[in-house]
């Protein structure tokens, strides 16, 4: 099921629970701001996700009510995920579904990291 992206927070959520360490993961990075972990089914060779670790549905409600600190060390996060994992050259692609449109289907933000091989074009045609 789709998110509306300007519901509230709820705490079971399935990326919550990871956070909470109540359901496992294939951790790829964590610090202060973010935890890294690969996708579940993954749609490239390459596809892990970030998440900030404060309690945020979406792109819209990070970017709104996230503090600067927050929002540097996810944005560093995800940089260095890529760097570290050797992504920078030959490339990799960002994603951060928000809301109904765009079938976000977990409530807790997550920005894909996608490598791994040409990825094609941008939006299905
Ligand atoms: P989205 O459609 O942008 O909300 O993407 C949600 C992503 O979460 C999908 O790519 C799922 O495969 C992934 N996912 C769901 N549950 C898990 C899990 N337990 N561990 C890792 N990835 C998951």
């Amino acid at each position: 099921m789709a998110v509306d992206a300007t519901q509230p927070y709820d705490d079971q959520n399935i990326f919550a629970k990871i956070l909470r360490g109540e359901i496992p993961n294939k951790t790829v990075y964590q610090d202060e701001f973010a935890l890294a972990f690969h996708d579940i089914n993954p749609q490239a060779p390459t596809h892990v996700l970030v998440i900030p670790k404060g309690a945020y549905v979406s792109w819209d409600d990070f970017s709104a009510k996230a503090s600067d600190a927050e929002i540097a060390g996810f944005v560093r996060a995800v940089g260095l995920v890529a760097r570290q994992m050797g992504l920078v050259e030959p490339g990799y692609r960002l994603l951060a579904n928000t809301g109904t449109n765009s079938h976000q289907e977990v409530p807790h933000l997550h920005v894909h990291l996608f490598a791994g091989q040409p990825l094609g074009p941008m939006l299905v045609r």
